[in-house]
C-alpha cells in the first residue's frame, strides 16, 4: 500500500485531530485516531500502554542511540466558545493558519512529528526512532511519567514538539503545588474567646511566606524561583463557626537546583517565623506544609494518586545535543535558531529533570497562542519544522554515537549525558 508521507497529509491529520476534543483524561478517540494513522503509515511497531499513551517505532539500520519524538494528545478546555474567532473544534484552515484548540498545543506538532518519523521508514536512520504521544500532559505529565518507566533505558535524547517558534528550547522551571495548613482551635462563632482562630493567623503566615519567597534563588538562564499563594479555604466550611484550619494552596516555581527537598525547609522557616506569636498565644496553633497529590483517572480506566508537580530542567547551551540541534536546523532552514528556555512547563520534566535524558524542544507556532481562544498554527513554520525533524534525528544520533560522550556532569545542574549506546 502506498504511504502518502507529505507535509500536506500531516496537516490533514492535524485538522482531523483538532476536530476530536480531547481534554485531559478523555483522549481515547484522539488516541485511536493516531493509532490508526500509525498503522496506515506502517511503522515497524505500534502499541499503547495501560494509561493510554500511543507508541510507534522506526527500526534503525544500525545500533546508534535511539531518539524519541514526543507531543501530547490532551488539550485544555476551550472555555466560552462564543469568545473564539474561529470555532475551537472545527480545525479551519484560513489565511495560512490551522485554527482551533490543540492546533499548536500540541496536535499540529504531533502530526508533524509522526509524519516526519514515517518519512524515515524507507531510508532507515542509524538508530531507532520512537514516536510517543502522551496523555495527561496538561495535569502533571502523568502520561510521560509512565512512558519513562518503559523507555528510559532505551532512549538517549528526546525532542518535544511543544511550540518553540522554530527556536531550540532547553528547559523550563519546575512547579510544585503545596498546601500550607494553619491549624487552630475551633469553637462556636458565638463564643470566639474559646477558640484560637486560624483565620486571624493568616497575616503572620502570609508575611512569613512573602519573606521566604524573597530569599529564593535566581538562575542565569531561567526566571528566578517564585512562590505565591493562590487559594485560601477554611475547614470545616461553616458560616457560624470558628474554623479549625485554614488551608493555603501555594504555587512554587522551582529551579532545577533540588529545591524539592526544601518543602521541609519551608515548614521549618514558617515555624520559626511564627514562633513569637505562638508563644504569646500558648502554642495552640501551628502550621504544616505538604505537597499536594491528586487521584487521576486515564481514559483507559487506569487510576493512580500522584503529586501535581512538574520537574524543572535546563540543558547548557554548550551541550552536544543542543549544539547538534542548532546545526541541524541551521543546515535545513539557513537560519540559526535562538536557544532559550520555554516560559511554561512541558513533559520534559520527566525525561530530563528526573531521568537525566537530554531533552530539547523544537516545534512550530507561537507559544503565546497556547491555552488561549486565539490558538492557531502557522503553516509556514509548520512546514519548516516538518522538514527539520529528520535532520535533527540524524544529527543527534550522529553526535550521540560519537566518541568521548561519556557521563559528563554539568556542574550544579543535575544534568548528564547517559545511556549513549544502546545496550
Ligand atoms: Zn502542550
Amino acid at each position: 500500500m502506498h504511504r502518502d508521507v507529505t507535509f500536506e497529509s500531516a496537516i490533514a491529520v492535524a485538522h482531523d485531530l483538532v476536530r476530536i476534543p480531547s481534554i485531559s483524561g478523555e483522549e481515547g478517540a484522539a488516541a485511536q485516531r493516531v493509532m490508526s494513522e500509525f498503522k496506515l503509515l506502517r511503522f515497524d511497531d505500534v502499541w499503547t500502554d495501560e494509561i493510554g499513551n500511543v507508541f510507534a517505532r522506526v527500526k534503525g539500520r544500525d545500533e546508534a542511540p535511539a531518539i524519541m519524538l514526543s507531543s501530547h494528545l490532551d488539550v485544555v478546555d476551550a472555555g466560552d466558545r462564543a469568545e473564539w474567532e474561529y470555532p475551537p473544534y472545527d480545525g479551519q484552515i484560513i489565511d495560512g493558519y490551522l485554527h482551533g484548540r490543540g492546533a499548536v498545543d500540541c496536535k499540529g506538532p504531533l502530526a508533524l512529528q509522526t509524519y516526519a518519523a514515517a518519512s524515515l521508514l524507507d531510508s532507515r536512520p542509524a538508530g531507532d526512532v520512537y514516536v510517543v504521544h502522551t496523555v495527561l500532559e496538561e495535569c502533571g505529565s502523568w502520561g510521560m511519567a509512565q512512558v519513562m518507566e518503559q523507555l528510559a533505558d532505551r532512549v538517549s535524547a528526546v525532542i518535544l514538539g511543544e511550540s518553540t517558534a522554530g527556536d531550540i528550547c532547553i528547559g523550563h522551571r519546575g512547579r510544585i503545588e503545596m498546601m500550607i495548613t494553619i491549624r487552630g482551635k475551633s469553637a462556636h462563632a458565638s463564643a470566639p474567646d474559646l477558640a484560637c482562630n486560624p483565620v486571624e493567623k493568616l497575616p503572620v503566615v502570609l508575611a512569613a511566606l512573602r519573606k521566604y519567597s524573597e530569599s529564593l534563588p535566581s538562575h542565569p538562564v531561567l526566571p528566578r524561583s517564585t512562590i505565591v499563594p493562590t487559594v485560601i479555604e477554611t475547614w470545616p466550611l461553616s458560616h457560624n463557626m470558628v474554623p479549625e484550619e485554614v488551608r493555603i494552596t501555594v504555587d512554587w516555581r522551582t529551579l532545577p537546583l533540588g529545591e524539592r527537598s526544601t518543602v521541609d525547609a519551608l515548614q521549618t522557616f514558617l515555624l520559626s517565623e511564627i514562633q513569637e506569636d505562638r508563644e504569646r498565644s500558648g502554642a495552640v496553633w501551628s502550621v504544616s506544609v505538604h505537597e499536594i497529590s491528586a487521584r487521576q483517572r486515564a481514559y483507559t480506566g487506569w487510576e493512580r494518586t500522584m503529586p501535581i508537580s512538574t520537574h524543572g530542567f535546563v540543558l547548557p547551551e554548550s551541550h552536544p545535543v543542543v549544539e547538534a540541534a542548532v546545526q541541524a536546523v541551521t543546515s535545513v532552514t539557513g537560519r540559526k535558531p535562538a536557544v532559550r528556555p520555554w516560559t511554561f512547563g512541558t513533559d520534559g520534566g520527566y525525561p530530563c529533570g528526573l531521568y537525566g535524558i537530554p531533552t530539547i524542544g523544537y516545534g512550530p507556532g507561537k507559544e503565546s497562542y497556547s491555552h488561549t481562544n486565539r490558538e492557531r498554527l502557522d503553516l509556514v513554520s509548520a512546514r519548516a519544522t516538518y522538514e527539520c525533524y529528520p535532520a535533527l534525528v540524524h544529527q543527534l544520533q550522529q553526535v550521540l554515537a560519537g566518541e568521548g560522550l561519556v557521563e559528563t556532569a554539568a556542574a550544579g545542574e543535575h544534568l548528564f549525558l547517559r545511556r549513549l549506546k544502546r545496550s
